[in-house]
């Protein structure tokens, strides 16, 4: 078949609809820029590449395009291979025609692009870059009609890929946008370059079965003649081929054989009115046995193309079944090319494209969503997330649910009410908690029909959870469930990965011999914080229980750092003995004035807890590694302890050479200036109080406070004690020891 054709077919198909001078002015304009431009072309075949802006242009005149668009489709591969400017064509002819060419140019770049990788980046680009005006698809298509019309020119390679490409992006919106004749070609198309051997498998059967099929079909149609000619019923009637490409899908995609596809014989009658359809259907019911379950009322229902027509398939006396469809002539125009049916140009009807936009959203919900989708959320994520939303959610919706406000919402099929919650909002979908459908309170799981009115019932203190991913059944809900259930995770996994990491940490204490709470307290300590390395003991844990980091890593470190401070306790002590030292200074070389009877070298040091002070009774307390400890005698700390008690002494029990620091606690009736009373009689002894710490007892009229003061020696202590008790309302005053 020859898909030649030349500038007069243009205008003769033109003829058809166009009667204005200034439009067919405009378009010699353009076909006349185009020939100047791409002079010196050729296209693979040999011909000038002319010839495919003729053929795009003619295939557009076909679908009554407007002048506007006839334009761009002349000029569509100006700014690609002709180094026109988008300046160029818009001082030439118009904004309107440049932006046109500017948007098709830019769908042809990223056609170009030929990496399995980006495939799903791109087609995605592609229709988004399509989704901007309608008439960048239909010259698109037009365009590409022409192209795999004259594939064979292509190598092998480039063959499969655009076939490829034509399935999965152009195809699927020629089905959507109701473009039925292109989808079609495109299709049987694709097929011969993609399994040649199948396609002409099925071309040959039906080529076979043609002589037999049509004789059934011709006596059919008698007889339907005949019975609606006695009915006065008006009617054009025709026989009706499947493609090759819809048989190809069902033997080998649905598994059926050549034979068991009923609709091979099928029919159409083209009738006046949606009455005359009806009518026709009854008395064809009245006299053939329908087949249960194939009737089809898309008259009442239109598909999201827009489709309308009766179907029903009914078995003749001869048991030979056949398809019947039944629609009128509008609609039967729109069967075949959709969009372009509905939208086809109308002389002296001014063109607004935003307008258009708008009604083809209006009419076609499934573009809205394509718009939208094109638009928005996901087109900063991932490319095969956006390709999955577009072709399973919009492209395969074909059931379509109403809001309580009677807002349409189309879903594909299995849909639950999930999906329309989602498909209503991401937020509706996040806080649903039910869904009243057609009245009743049904399971979040019920699958969802066409005509259902539903009514999604939301708590703000709820969100989705893992058994919505089984019930769910559009990416777009599948998507942003798992997505909220990610970020749940992320929080509650927290949690669990501190837990898990102190528990590893309590392990790992107890393999190294070390005290969890020492370890705690030796990290705590300003002075490790480098070993510790995180900003605090939860940032650790969370590290160890993510596993970045091994509890045993921490332990270790610990251990060295302790062996370290060691090391240096026991070098102090080689040093002291090597200087032969006496044993009454501490392990700074201060001497304590204590000595450790019986033995000449130790290290001592006085203990912290009960702080002793010259004058006290005194015992040595032998502690692992770090000499001799003194506590007083009667220090609840050491008073059980009987093999490392050592007696001590004082050398000088009156020693007044330095300050010791003693806790004392007071108690008291309270009343005012009590305190301030305790603090003159510490002044005029001069002595300098560290710090005062005092507690009132609830429900009593008693109060304690703790002094923390330092003194002489004992002596010394008991004159401050002496000069608190004679303060007035002082009950009694006691040494204090930590624990
Ligand atoms: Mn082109």
């Amino acid at each position: 078949m020859s898909y030649t054709y030349n500038f007069d077919d243009v205008i003769s198909k033109l003829n058809e609809y166009v009667s204005k001078k200034e439009s067919y002015d405009l378009i010699v304009k353009a076909y006349n820029f185009m020939l100047e431009k791409h002079d010196g072309q050729y296209r693979k075949s040999g011909e000038p590449y002319s010839n495919h802006l003729i053929a795009v242009a003619y295939i557009l005149a076909g679908l009554h395009a407007g002048p506007t668009t006839i334009c761009a489709g002349l000029l569509h591969d100006t700014i690609e291979d002709c180094a026109v400017t988008f300046q160029d064509i818009e001082s030439n002819f118009s904004t309107e025609v440049a932006y046109l060419v500017d948007a098709v140019t830019k769908v042809t770049q990223l056609s170009n692009i030929n990496k399995e990788d980006y495939l799903a980046e791109n087609h995605r680009k592609i229709f988004i870059a399509m989704a901007k005006d309608i008439r960048v698809i239909i010259i698109k298509l037009a365009d590409r009609l022409h192209n795999m019309r004259t594939l064979e020119f292509q190598k092998v390679e480039k063959q499969k890929q655009i076939a490829k490409e034509t399935l999965e992006v152009y195809t699927p919106i020629a089905h959507r946008l109701g473009l039925n004749n292109i989808k079609t070609e495109l299709e049987n198309l694709c097929l011969f370059y993609l399994n040649r051997e199948k396609y002409l498998e099925i071309e040959k059967l039906l080529h076979t079965k043609e002589e037999e099929r049509h004789d059934a079909v011709a006596k059919m149609e008698e007889k339907l003649k005949k019975l609606l000619d006695k009915n006065k019923l008006p009617y054009k009637m025709s026989g009706r081929a499947k493609s090759i490409y819809s048989i190809y899908k069902k033997m080998y995609v649905k598994g059926r054989d050549f034979s068991e596809i009923y609709d091979l014989q099928a029919l159409r009658i083209i009738t006046n009115t949606k009455t005359h359809c009806y009518e026709i259907l009854g008395y064809i019911h009245a006299t053939y046995r329908p087949i249960p379950g194939r009737f089809k009322d898309y008259i009442a229902m239109p598909k999201p193309n827009m489709y309308q027509s009766l179907h029903t398939t009914i078995i003749a006396e001869d048991g030979e079944i056949f398809e019947i469809q039944i629609r009128t002539k509008e609609m039967d125009e729109i069967a075949e090319s959709g969009v372009a049916a509905h939208w086809k140009y109308k002389e002296n009807k001014g063109y607004d494209a935003s307008k258009e936009q708008k009604e083809i959203e209006e009419k076609l919900h499934w573009f809205r969503d394509f718009v939208a989708l094109s638009d928005e959320e996901l087109q900063d994520s991932d490319a095969k997330e956006y390709m999955n939303v577009l072709t399973h959610d919009i492209f395969e919706a074909n059931v379509y649910c109403l809001t309580p406000k009677g807002r349409v919402i189309d879903l594909p099929n299995g849909a639950t009410p999930i999906d329309f919650a989602y498909k209503i909002h991401t937020q509706v979908g996040h806080t649903m908690v039910g869904a009243i459908v057609n009245g009743a309170m049904v399971p979040l799981s019920t699958v969802l029909k066409t005509g259902d009115v539903v009514d999604i019932k939301t708590n703000k203190n709820t969100g989705p959870n893992e058994g919505w991913l089984q019930i769910a059944k559009t990416s777009y809900a599948l998507n942003h469930i798992r997505k909220y259930l990610m970020k749940q995770n992320v929080a509650k996994n927290r949690d669990d990965l501190i837990l898990n990491g102190k528990t590893y940490f309590e392990i790992a204490c107890r393999d190294d011999g070390l005290s969890y709470n020492e370890c705690i307290a030796f990290l705590e300590d300003e002075k490790n914080k480098k070993i510790l390395s995180f900003e605090s003991i939860e940032d650790m844990f969370l590290a160890i229980g993510a596993r970045h980091l091994t509890a045993g890593n921490i332990t270790n470190k610990i251990k060295q750092e302790k062996k370290k401070e060691q090391q240096v306790v026991e070098t102090t002590q080689e040093l002291l003995n090597k200087q032969k030292k006496y044993n009454k200074t501490d392990l700074n070389g201060n001497n304590l004035g204590v000595i450790v009877e019986g033995i000449d070298r130790i290290a001592i040091s006085m203990a912290q807890c009960c702080s002793p002070i010259p004058g006290d009774p005194i015992v040595g307390y032998i502690s692992k590694g770090l000499g001799v400890k003194i506590h007083r005698h009667d220090c609840p700390n050491i008073i059980n302890e009987h093999k490392r008690i050592i007696a001590v002494s004082w050398e000088n029990e009156k020693d007044d050479s330095v300050l010791h620091a003693v806790s004392i606690q007071v108690k008291a009736t309270d009343r005012p200036n009590l305190l301030m009373d305790v603090i003159n009689a510490m002044s005029q002894l001069k002595i300098s109080i560290q710090s005062i710490n005092g507690t009132v007892v609830d429900n009593t009229s008693f109060c304690y406070f703790d002094l923390n003061i330092k003194v002489k020696n004992l002596e010394h202590l008991k004159t401050v004690m002496n000069a608190i008790y004679n303060i007035p309302d002082i009950i009694s005053i006691s040494r204090l020891t930590k624990n």
